[in-house]
């Protein structure tokens, strides 16, 4: 052997990369990689280095790659090799009926009110699964023709939040650069006797539709209504007091889709992009149905909260002759326990209740990446729930369990200990632990830690009063101890003691460091750690007994924030 070809080489590699992303909901790693390549096939050993350089091309090709294909191709490899993976449970997203590849085109379309939250990523990922699978174009459409709900930190916020998300965007249309665009259609509409400016009170004007009764203005010549249009353009109008309204069928059964708001003012505020340059602001189901056709939206997908908008929507494709792109209406997700609603927490932040959009209580995606809630997980966790139209209550168990499955084979183990209590050790001179970074990795190797006297450590007050009560306990991978009603006697370094039944506690050194741990209801948890490096910054890492935790910083103390259990 040994002389297997670089081609050959690579195509090992992309092998145990698929099978690795498989297993890990579609983003492999190639150290382990690496290490399964050279374990199964030890002739490549002297290679390594190429190996290596492979496996991380690999890595990167097989991230860009959507999970359903990666199962389609570990399948095609080997069908054994599915085994374990994500790839036996989960729900494979239904094909898009009338997707030609190179030819799909979907969107995005979040209002700029603030960065996305949870409740965002099911469309955002959704879509963006559909694009990479059928090759198509991603559009990010910030419909920002509300100049009362923009922050403008979203339009950046928005973008990062996507690219966090591993969602790639082929292209950014921003609403408010398009106002000549609405404006022109809003005319097309007037010559087609689609569409009328109302002067009515707003009030009037919706009682009148609630009993299929039509405006006074409703029957305007076109000349009337385009120097109205005009009129409100030219700002002869103030806020209030003139819309263009789209006429639909004043007979609809449904009231709600009885003729529609197109065009409004609003003069009271400016805009936070275009100022006082436009005042006529076009409602969300004129601009969404005219940008869908004008960028060429083959595929819509919505929550069922949309579907009286489908339907107003169609009617200005219809008047226009235009092609309809495919509708899709998932069930709406409650999201418990979590705060997502934009304008309240923006007020929270101006008050200082949150620390900012990334406060670990919130809802947002920022706030789920700084608790170590990973990208992929929330993929998962989508892609799981799929299209499903019921409605449903968000699991929270559900996105932990995918979470767990890639933060706790990298996550190191260390011993954090709230609660902490000052427990002397006698009967021994010394002592010395070493525990493993991971179990399941002894290659990453060990903490070593050697106690000289005054021999002493903390543990939580809960497992001090076991103690006390017990007699016996075991500090895990330092000793055995018995209460002498003060201190610990140094009883042996036999591990066997666990299956007499002795209790086990974790422990960290006197010289460990302080730390703290935020939690996602607002409380904080203090205690004292071992030192952690400085590459744990920015990790997620499990303190055992305790949970999961994203290190923010390890000196000089140490600041965390919980992930999960
Ligand atoms: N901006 C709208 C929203 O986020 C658009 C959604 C759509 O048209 O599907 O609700």
């Amino acid at each position: 052997m040994g002389g297997m070809m670089s081609a050959d080489l690579r195509e090992v590699v992309k092998k145990y990369t698929l099978q690795n992303a498989a297993l890990f909901g579609g983003k492999a790693n190639p150290k382990a990689v690496l290490g399964k390549v050279l374990a199964e096939q030890p002739e490549l050993r002297s290679r390594a280095k190429e190996v290596a350089a492979a496996a991380e091309e690999a890595a990167r090709e097989v991230q860009a790659m959507p999970f359903d294909d990666i199962c389609r191709m570990v399948g095609d490899i080997d069908p054994n090799l599915l085994k374990k993976t994500k790839c036996e449970k989960k729900h494979v997203l239904p094909d898009l009926p009338g997707a030609e590849e190179g030819k799909v085109v979907m969107r995005f379309a979040p209002g700029p009110s603030g960065p996305l939250h949870l409740g965002h990523t099911r469309v955002a990922i959704l879509n963006d699964e559909y694009v990479k699978r059928y090759k198509g174009k991603y559009i990010n459409r910030l419909e920002d023709t509300n100049p009362d709900k923009i922050d403008p930190d979203a339009y950046k916020m928005i973008p990062e939040d996507l690219e966090w998300l591993g969602i790639h965007v082929d292209e950014t249309v921003i609403q408010s650069d398009r106002f000549e665009i609405y404006y022109d259609y809003a005319g097309k509409l007037i010559d087609l006797g689609k569409a009328y400016v109302c002067t009515c009170q707003a009030d009037t004007w919706r009682k009148l539709k609630e009993e299929s009764k039509a405006c006074p203005h409703r029957d305007q010549s076109p000349e009337e209504a385009h120097a109205l249009l005009d009129k409100m353009l030219s700002r002869g109008f103030r806020e209030e007091e003139a819309v263009l309204v789209v006429k639909t069928d004043l007979k609809h059964p449904n009231p709600a889709v009885r003729d529609f708001i197109g065009l409004r003012i609003v003069d009271s505020v400016p805009h936070p992009r275009t100022g006082t340059e436009y005042t006529v602001y076009p409602m969300m189901n004129f601009s969404v149905a005219i940008d869908d056709h004008l960028l060429g939206l083959t595929h819509v997908i919505r929550g069922k909260d949309h579907l009286n908008n489908t339907l107003r929507q169609e009617y200005i494709f219809d008047y226009f002759g235009w092609k309809k792109p495919w509708y899709f209406h998932y069930g709406l997700v409650r999201i418990p326990e979590a705060i997502l609603k934009t304008s309240t927490v923006g007020k929270g932040i101006k008050s200082g209740e949150y620390s900012g959009w990334d406060d670990v209580r919130l809802g947002t995606v920022r706030a789920m990446a700084k608790r170590g809630i990973s990208a992929e997980a929330i993929r998962s966790y989508w892609l799981d729930v799929g299209m499903k139209e019921v409605d449903i209550e968000f699991a929270w168990d559900n996105l932990y369990a995918f979470n767990k499955q890639i933060i706790d084979p990298v996550a190191d183990r260390y011993y954090f200990v709230w609660d902490p209590q000052e427990l002397e050790i006698v009967g021994v001179d010394k002592l010395e632990s070493r525990s493993p970074l991971h179990p399941d990795h002894p290659e990453k190797g060990v903490r070593h830690h050697v106690l000289a006297p005054p021999l002493k450590v903390y543990i939580t007050g809960d497992d001090l009063a076991g103690f006390r009560e017990r007699g016996t306990v075991r500090l895990k991978d330092l000793c055995n101890l018995r209460w002498d009603g003060e201190r610990g006697v140094y009883t042996g370094n036999d591990h066997n003691v666990l299956r007499e039944g002795v209790k086990i506690a974790h422990w960290a050194p006197v010289d460990g460091v302080e730390c703290e741990v935020m939690m996602p209801d607002g409380t904080v948890k203090k205690g004292i750690a071992e030192k952690l490096p400085s590459q744990e910054e920015g990790k997620v890492v499990q303190f055992e007994r305790f949970g999961f935790a994203r290190i923010e910083t390890v000196a000089p103390m140490i600041r965390a924030y919980f992930t999960q259990n």
